[in-house]
């Protein structure tokens, strides 16, 4: 890892309100849709995340029912303090229905052990749609505006202190904005009763190198920080 780099952006002053109109959530967008839930009650969401993930498991709601092996749902804490979302199912993910289990995952897996002194069981991990878009393509607008649905109230139910973010799809749905992630990375953003901290996506790590990784690792160390975990 290049020392450099970490230094660098660690320093760099998290602008919390720089891009707050990009925080917008609007609601006006918002689907409105049986999947919202209630907030947080003090209680587990894990029997509603249960229950959610069942409802998920047979959708229809978009084109990508048709070519996947099973949702890919979620999996971690459901209590987490901490959500990474990324962008979709690969064919390992497809295959065995937890989120990041391919060479991407096993990147992620290693920088969390390594920078956030954690194992997936800790946090809570989600994609922004569910169903394994057919070779390995980009959701279409569409598909992410049908699936959003179950990231809502994914969100709702964990009511994570902070979310990260794991390439554009992810950080440009979450934030509102058309931006990308290289721009939007390197800061904090104020989202639901949290933040955000946008970074690559860990396939976008394995095909840039050292510096991209480099850059992944300092935001999940600022993620930390906001987590309050020590150091
Ligand atoms: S991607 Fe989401 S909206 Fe589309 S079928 Fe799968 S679960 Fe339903």
């Amino acid at each position: 890892m290049a020392d450099e780099t970490r230094v660098a952006d660690e320093t760099r002053v998290a602008p919390e309100t720089r891009v707050a109109d990009e925080t917008r959530v609007a609601d006006e967008t918002r689907v409105a849709d049986e999947t919202r839930v209630a907030p947080e009650t003090g209680r587990s969401a894990a029997p509603a995340l249960a229950a959610l993930a069942q409802q998920a498991a047979s959708c229809t709601a978009c084109a990508l029912a048709a070519g996947r092996t099973q949702v890919v749902f979620g999996v971690g804490d459901p209590d987490a303090d901490l959500v990474f979302v990324g962008e979709g199912p690969g064919r390992e993910e497809d295959l065995r229905g937890e989120p990041f289990v391919g060479r991407s995952g096993q990147l992620l897996d290693r920088l969390m052990a390594e920078e956030l002194g954690i194992d997936r069981s800790r946090c809570y991990i989600a994609n922004v749609v569910k169903c394994r878009p057919p070779d390995n393509r980009d959701p279409l607008p569409g598909e992410i505006e049908a699936c959003r649905p179950y990231l809502e109230a994914q969100l709702d139910l964990v009511h994570p202190v902070v979310v990260v973010t794991l390439g554009n799809f992810a950080t440009r749905l979450l934030l509102g904005t058309d931006r990308g992630v290289t721009s939007l990375r390197g800061a904090a953003y104020p989202f639901r009763d949290g933040s955000l901290v946008p970074t690559f996506h860990p396939a976008a790590a394995l095909r840039g190198g050292g510096s991209v990784v480099a850059q992944m690792r300092a935001d999940l160390v600022r993620a930390k920080a906001l987590l309050g975990w020590s150091a």
